[in-house]
C-alpha cells in the first residue's frame, strides 16, 4: 500500500477531536497531514454529522450552545484549512454500479478512487464497506505503512512529485483560473510572470517563449547572427547550445572549458577569437567553414560567445564580458541550468548583451512541459524577440514586418511557473544544504580546505578511498543553483561505479557522454578527437548524483555510502 491520499472516516476525526478510542493513531497520522507526508481528505457528507457531534459533546461538557458552536466552528475551519473536501457520487450511481450494502461507504470509496495516485480510506468501522475499490485501514495499520513505504522509498534523480505536494493547492488554483478565463495564448500569466522573473534576475526585460532552445535563438536573430558569423561556445554543453548557431546559418567555433568548472575557458576563447581573426588554426582549432582543401574557416567573421552555465554554475562572467567588449563581440548567456545562480551578487540570466533559461521540468525551475525566457536589459533586442516570437508581427497582429517563429510561452506553462516560483527561493537555499550535505560526505577530511571550493570539513575518508574523486568547485562569489551535483571521477572508474551505484539503488547520469565537436551533426565543422582535450576527459569521468531540494539526509547518506 502506498497511499499518498488519506480519505479520513467520520470516526477517525471524531476520536481526533475529541481524544477517544485510539486518538494517538489519529494524531499521529493527522500530524503526516500537515508535514505534506499524506493528503489528508474529508468528505463532504461527513462535515455536518461532525459538527453535530462535536457541539453535542461539548455541550455534555457544560458549555453553553453558543460557546459549543463558536469552538466547533474554528475546528472545522482547522480541518478544512488543512484536509481537503472529497465530493460524494450520487447515491444511485453507486448502487447500480455496486450493489453495495453500505451506500455511504460506497460512495466514499467511489470517490477515492478517482483520486490520483494510490489512495486509501482510514476507519475505525472494521466492517467499513468499500467495495473492493480501495484499501479500508485502520490509523496504526496506515502508520505503519507509511513508514514502510519511507524505508523503502526508491531514490529518485530528479524527485518532481515532492516538489508538486508542496506547491499543489496553489498550482490547482493558478491552473483553474486560466481555465475560467481561457486565454490560452498569451494569457495575463504571461506578462505576470515575466515581470515576476525579470524583477528576481534584475533585469529590464523578461520575454516568455516556448522552450530553452527558442529562448537562445530569438536573442541570436534579433542581433542579426547568420552566414560567416562565427559564435564562440563550449563543445560540454547540450545539444541545443550550438544547435542554435548553426540553425541560422552561422558557424559554432568550439572553445575548450575549465576542468575546474566545466564552463567555457576564457584564456582559451581568447586564443580562439584570435585563431579566426588570423585565419589560422595554427593558434586554435577552427571548424572547416565548407570541405574545400586550404579554405579552413575563410571568411569568418568573430560575432559573438554563448557562454553556458554548466550545472547551474555561472561563467566567468567579468573575463568573459571583458573580453567581449574588446574584441566587439555579443555575449549570451545560456542560463538553462542556472536560473537561481548567482555571480559577485548579479543572479544568472542578467549577463551579456542577453540571457536564455528553460523551464523544461528538470531544470531547476521548470514547468509540466516545454517553456523558457530571454532576459535583456537592451530594448531593441527586446523589441525584437517580441515580434519575433509572433510571425514577425509589426504593431498589429496580421502585420509582419520580419520572418519570425511561433515561440510562445503557453498561458498554462506560465501559471504552473508562477505557482513552483512561489516556493523557488527556499527550494535554491535547500539545494544549497543539499549541496553543502553531499560534499561533506563525500571530503576527505577533516582537515583545513581550500576557502572559496565550498568544500565541507566532513571526516568521512571517502575521497581518500575512491581516490581521485573531486566534489563540484564553486568559485568564490559564485553561488550554483544545482541543477545537477556532479562529481569528477578518475580516469577509468565511471563504468564501474554507475553499475554498482546502479545495482544500490542509486539513479545517476552523464551530463554530457559525448562532447559537440564529435557529435554526427557537426561532423561538418571538421573537428577531431584531440581539439578540446578538457571536454573529452570531462565527457569520460563526470557523474551527476541524485540530487534535488527535497533530496533528504538520508538518501545523502545511502547515495554517498553506495559510492563507498
Ligand atoms: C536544457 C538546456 C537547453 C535547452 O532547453 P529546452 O527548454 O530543453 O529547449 C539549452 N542549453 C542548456 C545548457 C540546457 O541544459
Amino acid at each position: 500500500m502506498s497511499s499518498r491520499h488519506v480519505v479520513f472516516d467520520l470516526n477517525v476525526l471524531v476520536n481526533l477531536f475529541l481524544r477517544r478510542g485510539d486518538s494517538a493513531a489519529a494524531e499521529a497520522l493527522s500530524d503526516k497531514v500537515l508535514e505534506g507526508k499524506i493528503t489528508g481528505w474529508v468528505a463532504a457528507q461527513s462535515l455536518p454529522t461532525l459538527e453535530y457531534l462535536l457541539v453535542k459533546q461539548l455541550k455534555n461538557d457544560g458549555l453553553t450552545p453558543t460557546e459549543a458552536r463558536a469552538s466547533v466552528r474554528e475546528l472545522l475551519q482547522w480541518l478544512t484549512t488543512h484536509y481537503r473536501v472529497l465530493s460524494l457520487p450520487g447515491v444511485e450511481t453507486v448502487d447500480k454500479l455496486h450493489g453495495a450494502h453500505d451506500l455511504e461507504d460506497a460512495q466514499i470509496a467511489l470517490a477515492a478512487t478517482a483520486l490520483a495516485g494510490a489512495a486509501c480510506i482510514v476507519t475505525e468501522d472494521k466492517s467499513f464497506d468499500a467495495c473492493g475499490l480501495v484499501p479500508a485501514l485502520s490509523p496504526a495499520e496506515v502508520l505503519a505503512a507509511l513508514s514502510e513505504r519511507e524505508a523503502s522509498r526508491a531514490i529518485q534523480f530528479v524527485d518532481l512529485q515532492e516538489q508538486q505536494r508542496t506547491v499543489l493547492p496553489s498550482l490547482e488554483g493558478r491552473l483553474r483560473t486560466v481555465l475560467r478565463h481561457g486565454h490560452y495564448i498569451m494569457g495575463p500569466e504571461v506578462a505576470e510572470l515575466e515581470k515576476k522573473l525579470a524583477e528576481y534576475v534584475g533585469v529590464k526585460h523578461a520575454i516568455g517563449c516556448s522552450s530553452g532552445t527558442d529562448a537562445l535563438l530569438l536573442p541570436l536573430m534579433a542581433l542579426g547572427v547568420g552566414p560567416g558569423d562565427a559564435v564562440f561556445t563550449t563543445p560540454f554543453t547540450f545539444i541545443a547550445t550550438a544547435e542554435v548557431i548553426s540553425l541560422l546559418g552561422a558557424t559554432p567555433v568550439f572553445v575548450d572549458i575549465d576542468p575546474l568548472t566545466y564552463n567555457i575557458d576564457p584564456a582559451q576563447l581568447e586564443k580562439a577569437i584570435r585563431a579566426v581573426k588570423t585565419n589560422d588554426p595554427a593558434i586554435y582549432p577552427l571548424p572547416t567553414r565548407n570541405s574545400e582543401p586550404g579554405t579552413r574557416n575563410a571568411g569568418l567573421r568573430p560575432a559573438g560567445v554563448i557562454a553556458v552555465d554548466l550545472y547551474g554554475l555561472p561563467a566567468d562572467y567579468d573575463r568573459l564580458q571583458e573580453l567581449c567588449t574588446a574584441n566587439g563581440l555579443f555575449l549570451l548567456e545560456d542560463a538553462a541550468q542556472s536560473f537561481g545562480g548567482e555571480h559577485k551578487g548579479r543572479k544568472a540570466g542578467s549577463f551579456g548583451d542577453a540571457a536564455a533559461t528553460s523551464f523544461f521540468p528538470a531544470k531547476p525551475l521548470g514547468c509540466y512541459g516545454d517553456g523558457g525566457m530571454v532576459f535583456t536589459n537592451r530594448d531593441d533586442i527586446a523589441e525584437i524577440c517580441r515580434s519575433l516570437l509572433v510571425h514577425g508581427k509589426g504593431k498589429e497582429k496580421y502585420d509582419n514586418v520580419r520572418i519570425g517563429l511561433n515561440a510562445r510561452l503557453d498561458t498554462l506553462q506560465a501559471a504552473i511557473v508562477l505557482a513552483k516560483f512561489e516556493a523557488f527561493p527556499a527550494e535554491v537555499e535547500a539545494r544549497q544544504d543539499v549541496a553543502r550535505r553531499y560534499t561533506e560526505l563525500l571530503s576527505p577530511g577533516p582537515g583545513p580546505r581550500p576557502q572559496d571550493s565550498g568544500l565541507g570539513t566532513g571526516n568521512t575518508a571517502l575521497g581518500a578511498r575512491i581516490s581521485g574523486l573531486r566534489p563540484p568547485h564553486v568559485p568564490g562569489g559564485c553561488k550554483s543553483a544545482w541543477a545537477q551535483y556532479t562529481i569528477r571521477l578518475a580516469a577509468g572508474q565511471r563504468t564501474a561505479i554507475e553499475s554498482v551505484l546502479k545495482r544500490a539503488g542509486v539513479p545517476t547520469a552523464v551530463y554530457y557522454p559525448k562532447p559537440l565537436h564529435l557529435q554526427g551533426a557537426f561532423r561538418p565543422l571538421g573537428y577531431g578527437q584531440g581539439d578540446f582535450p578538457e571536454s573529452e576527459r570531462a565527457s569520460t569521468e563526470v557523474l551527476s548524483l541524485p540530487f534535488g531540494p527535497h533530496l533528504d539526509d538520508a538518501s545523502a547518506h545511502k547515495v554517498t555510502a553506495a559510492l563507498r
